[in-house]
């Protein structure tokens, strides 16, 4: 690793500690995790490695913080969560820059999507607290029978490093809106904005305790506290692999689990689509973020008779993405985030060959010296079988499969032809075959005529090895809370049993 540029004026005052108790503190026992530059490995920071002793304390605050934080009202909750929202809009400037530079985001999508649907996020979770309402049964005459929403307790939130401000607000956002109180463990490689936010949430008014942040490695922090008995839920987002031992871990107190896992998105484009919508959305299913999207559309899915002429307009399109330096304005595609994730995505291009595949674009990082010490990995399409591990396998990166099918049924069945199951999308004029196709496909998520749409008012999750539970809409509100059903007699009469 060089650490050859300049540490950039943003990361400076960055926050590099663990957050516990409403207070910064440092690590236990003292270990810093080096924080990188994607664009150029340079070192960025040096952030407090939490252990087992800070995730201890960590949740012992949020137990603390609990009781008084379920019985603040549900109004006042919200108040605060839309102060986070306002506080966020307010840094706007510094959250972007500082996820670019954590994470290689181009400056334009951090700040034209991540940081206001960051803000989007706890604003609608905001205005949701106070209007998540229970439910009367009719039951058996001469009683009352009542059902709430409880807050399940402290909640375990653990986040991947393709969208860390994202991913912290879609879990935070309905957690704390139901009651619950929090301890996250972002990512390793992304620790950065994370913290920024915990900052902002303690200047609003986040009572102490209610959100405790403990940056650490998977293997240790993360393990640590799927397994903690003091953590009543673990909301986890990341890979197939690590859910697993999410599931496992959980087992030793029950607690609950909700799994966003990996996803190998079909992108169908029918021979009456609107041809230069869906080469745009193609580009943007897959290139955005670098490809590092879970719910991206790697495997482009195309009619026989347009496939030529959508090809040679997508291929137009891929070659002219601007990849460069994130923090320029004019770069629509930045590094991966880490040099092993790079390596990785490249290796797929080998394997690709080896299966048989033609690489029709790209297919290893630019030629331009500037960038030849970040992880840059160019716009890569290749030519795949359904079968093929590339087809198959999350690739994670800028790198599409692209296949031929000749008719809806066939597609139906390529596109359901894999152990994911999180989002898919379709392009055709046919409204009754984007019906039939949506149903027919088995995600959480069908996109019609679009691509990798996503709003805080709609559920978002998948089926299959893409996990269970939903972020986001309503449903997020169901994940937080459990059912609880209060009987009162009214006026019935005692029961015949044991009447004496
Ligand atoms: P990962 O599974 O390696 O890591 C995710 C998080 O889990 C990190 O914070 C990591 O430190 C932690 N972790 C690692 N080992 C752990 C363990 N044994 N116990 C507990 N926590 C542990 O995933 P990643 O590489 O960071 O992220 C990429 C993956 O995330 C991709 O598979 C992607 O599809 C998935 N993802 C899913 C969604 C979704 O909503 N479905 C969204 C984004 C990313």
């Amino acid at each position: 690793m060089s650490a050859a540029s300049p540490i950039p004026a943003a990361v400076k005052s960055v926050e590099t500690r663990l957050f516990i108790g409403g207070e910064f503190v440092p690590a236990a026992e003292g270990g810093l995790i080096p924080v990188y530059n994607p664009h150029d490995n340079s070192l960025l920071a040096k952030v407090a490695e939490a252990t087992p002793v800070d995730i201890d304390r960590a949740v012992a605050a949020a137990r603390a913080a609990f009781p008084a934080w379920k019985r603040t009202t549900a109004a006042e909750r919200g108040r605060l969560l839309l102060k986070v929202a306002d506080a966020i809009e307010a840094d706007a400037e510094y959250l972007s820059e500082l996820e670019t530079l954590d994470t290689g985001h181009p400056i334009r999508d951090t700040k034209g999507l991540d940081v206001p649907r960051t803000a989007a996020a706890f604003r609608y979770f905001g205005g949701i607290a106070d209007k998540v309402r229970g439910t009367v049964n009719p039951v058996d005459n001469g009683f009352l029978n009542y059902v709430t929403r409880e807050p399940v307790g402290v909640v375990g939130a653990i986040v991947p490093w393709n969208f860390p401000l994202l991913f912290t607000s879609w879990k935070m956002g309905p957690a704390l809106a139901a009651g619950n109180t929090v301890v996250l463990k972002q990512a390793e490689l992304t620790p950065l904005t994370t913290l920024r936010i915990a900052r902002l949430m303690a200047e609003v008014g986040i009572p102490p305790g209610v959100v405790n942040i403990v940056p650490g490695y998977g293997h240790s922090a993360g393990q640590y506290l799927a397994e903690h008995k003091g953590i009543n839920k673990i909301s986890f987002t990341g890979s197939t692999v690590t859910g697993r031992k999410v599931v496992a871990a959980s087992a030793g107190n029950l607690k609950r689990v909700q799994l966003e896992l990996g996803g190998k998105g079909a992108n169908i484009v029918f021979d009456d689509a609107p041809l230069d919508a869906a080469v745009a959305g193609a580009a943007f299913a897959i290139f955005h973020n670098q490809g590092q999207a879970c719910i991206a559309g790697s495997r482009l899915l195309l009619q026989e008779s347009i496939a030529d002429a959508f090809l040679e307009k997508f291929l137009g399109l891929a070659w002219s993405i601007r990849v460069g330096n994130p923090l320029d304005p004019q770069t629509e595609m930045g590094p991966l985030t880490s040099p092993g994730h790079r390596d990785r995505v490249l290796s797929y291009i080998g394997i690709a060959k080896e299966q048989g595949s033609a690489v029709l674009l790209g297919g290893g990082p630019p030629n331009d010296p500037a960038l030849q010490a970040g992880c840059y990995v160019m716009p890569t399409v290749v030519t795949a079988q359904p079968g093929d591990r590339v087809c198959q396998e999350e690739v994670f990166g800028p790198f599409v499969s692209v296949t031929r099918f000749r008719d809806e049924a066939e597609v139906i069945d390529i596109a359901n032809a894999t152990e994911y199951g999180l989002g898919g999308g379709l392009w055709t004029r046919d409204l009754q075959r984007g019906h039939r196709v949506a149903s027919a496909i088995n995600t959480g998520m069908v996109w019609v005529n679009s691509y990798k749409r996503v709003n805080p008012g709609s559920p978002f999750g998948g089926v299959g090895q893409s996990g269970y539970g939903r972020e986001m809409g309503f449903e997020a509100m169901h994940e937080y809370t459990d059912a609880k059903s209060v009987w009162i007699n009214v006026d019935a009469q005692t029961p015949p049993f044991y009447k004496r």
